[in-house]
C-alpha cells in the first residue's frame, strides 16, 4: 500500500510517500513559507532533489503542488492519485482523548479542534492539512497519529502538577509529553534489536534534537517524560529554556517591562543553548565549532545541555527503580558523539562504561557501551515518518 505521510506546521508541510510493504520511501519533500511566498523541494527515490518557488497562500496550494510533483510524467513516482491508498497525518496534541492513532472522521476532527487550546500553533495547522487532503485526495483513508498518545500511559503521580486539583479538572492542565511517535518507535526498535520482549525491559529514550525530550519506558509503557503541558518543559533545548522556577516569568516581565506573552516568546525562542551562548546559535554544530575556538559561552551552553540530559536520565532511572537500556536519537543524539560522551560521564554511577570507538560511529543503529557495562547504551536513528506509515497501514 502507498501511504502519504503529512506533517503540517504553521507555515510548512513535510511529506513522504512510503510503500508500506517494502517500507521504501518512494519520494519525499518539503513545502516552506506557506502564507508568505512558497517554496517546494521534492526528491524522488534515487533521483535528484528538485527545488521550485511556487505561490502558496494556504496549505491547499501546497498540497496541490505536492500532488503535481508526485504525479508529474518525468520525475513523479505514481501515475494517478488513486495509487495513494492512505494518508497518515502527524497531529501534535491529542489531549487525554487520544491514547492511540485513529482513522479520521468528522467527530475526530472536532476532538482535535477541541485540543487547539493546548497546542495553538500546531493543531490548527494539522487540521488545515487534514481538510486540504480530504478535499484534494478524497479517495484516500486518513489516519491521525498523535505526538502525545504514547505518553498517555503515564500514571497520575507523573502527569499531575502540584497545582490546585481543580485546574486539572476544569482545564486539563497536566503533563502530556511530545515526540511520542519517536519515543515509541525507538523504544520498540531497541527491544527488537536486542531480541527481548518489549514488555520485559526498562528503557530511557533521549530524543535530542532542536526540540529535546526524554521518556521512561517501563516494560512497554511510558511512565514519565520530560515535556509537559507544552514542549517548553524539561531539558534545556535549542531555543527553549526547559525547567525553570515559574517566578522567573513575573520577574522578567517586571524588570524588562514586557508582557507575559512576550516573556513566553523569550522562553520559547531566545533561550536554551541559543540564550546561554549569548545568541550565538541554537545549532550544536555551530556551538561545537565556537567552543573549539575558545568561546566559553558556547562551551558552557553545551555543558549545561549535557548536564540537563544526564540529570533527567538519572531521575528516570529512579522513577523506574532501574534501567536496562539508554537510547540516544534525533539530530544531536544520533550525530553528536561529544554530547553523548559528556552525558554518559555523569552516569558512570549507574555502572555505565562507554565504548569510545563505537561512540564515534554516526547515524547507525549501534551499541556504544562496553559488553561489561551494567546498562546498555545504544544509538538508534529515529524514523517518525515510517512509524506514522506503519500506524496508518495497521488502521486502514
Ligand atoms: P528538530 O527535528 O527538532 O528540528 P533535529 O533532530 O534535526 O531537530 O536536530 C537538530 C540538531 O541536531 C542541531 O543542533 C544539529 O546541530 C544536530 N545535527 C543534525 N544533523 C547533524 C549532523 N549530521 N551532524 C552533527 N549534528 C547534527
Amino acid at each position: 500500500m502507498k501511504i502519504l505521510v503529512i506533517n503540517c506546521g504553521s507555515s510548512s508541510l513535510k511529506f513522504q510517500l512510503i510503500d508500506s510493504e517494502s517500507e521504501e520511501v518512494l519520494a519525499k519533500g518539503l513545502c516552506e513559507r506557506i502564507g508568505i511566498d512558497g517554496a517546494l523541494t521534492y526528491t524522488p527515490a534515487g533521483g535528484e532533489k528538485e527545488q521550485y518557488e511556487k505561490a502558496m497562500p494556504t496549505h491547499s496550494e501546497a498540497i496541490t503542488y505536492v500532488i503535481e510533483a508526485l504525479t508529474n510524467e518525468k520525475t513523479g513516482v505514481i501515475k494517478s492519485l488513486d495509487e495513494i491508498q492512505a494518508i497518515g497525518h502527524r497531529v501534535v496534541h491529542g489531549g487525554e482523548r487520544f491514547t492511540s492513532s485513529v482513522v479520521i472522521t468528522d467527530e475526530v476532527k472536532a476532538e482535535i479542534e477541541a485540543c487547539n487550546d493546548l497546542a495553538p500553533l500546531h493543531n490548527p495547522a494539522n487540521l488545515i492539512g487534514i481538510n486540504a487532503c480530504e478535499k484534494l485526495i478524497p479517495s484516500a483513508k486518513a489516519v491521525a497519529v498523535f505526538d502525545t498518545a504514547f505518553h498517555q500511559t503515564m500514571p497520575p503521580k507523573a502527569y499531575l502538577y502540584g497545582l490546585p486539583y481543580e485546574y486539572y479538572e476544569k482545564y486539563r492542565i497536566r503533563k502530556y509529553g511530545f515526540h511520542g511517535t519517536s519515543h515509541s518507535y525507538v523504544s520498540k526498535r531497541c527491544a527488537e534489536l536486542l531480541n527481548v520482549p518489549y514488555d520485559s525491559v526498562k528503557t530511557i529514550v533521549c530524543h535530542l534534537g532542536n526540540g529535546a525530550s526524554i521518556s521512561a519506558v517501563d516494560r512497554g509503557k511510558c511512565v514519565d517524560t520530560t515535556m509537559g503541558l507544552t514542549p517548553l518543559e524539561g531539558l534545556i533545548m535549542g531555543t527553549r529554556c526547559g525547567d525553570i522556577d515559574p517566578s522567573v516569568i513575573e520577574f522578567i516581565c517586571n524588570k524588562e517591562g514586557i508582557s507575559p506573552s512576550e516573556a513566553m516568546t523569550v522562553l520559547n525562542k531566545k533561550s536554551g543553548v541559543l540564550g546561554l551562548s549569548k545568541g550565538l546559535s541554537s545549532d550544536f554544530r555551530d556551538l561545537q565549532g565556537a567552543a573549539d575556538s575558545g568561546n566559553e559561552f558556547a562551551a558552557g551552553a553545551i555543558e549545561s545541555f549535557c548536564y540537563s540530559v544526564a540529570k533527567h536520565v538519572g531521575s528516570f532511572a529512579a522513577a523506574m527503580n532501574g534501567v536496562d537500556n539508554i537510547v540516544f536519537t534525533a539530530g544531536i543524539g544520533e550525530n553528536n558523539c561529544i554530547v553523548r560522551e559528556k552525558v554518559l560521564e555523569y552516569l558512570t554511577f549507574l555502572g555505565i562504561t562507554i565504548d569510545k570507538e563505537a561512540n564515534a560511529v554516526r547515524g547507525e543503529e549501534i551499541t556504544i557501551s562496553t559488553p561489561d557495562s551494567l546498562v546498555r547504551v545504544m544509538v538508534i536513528p529515529t524514523n517518525e515518518e515510517l512509524a506514522i506509515a506503519r500506524e496508518t497501514a495497521a488502521l486502514v
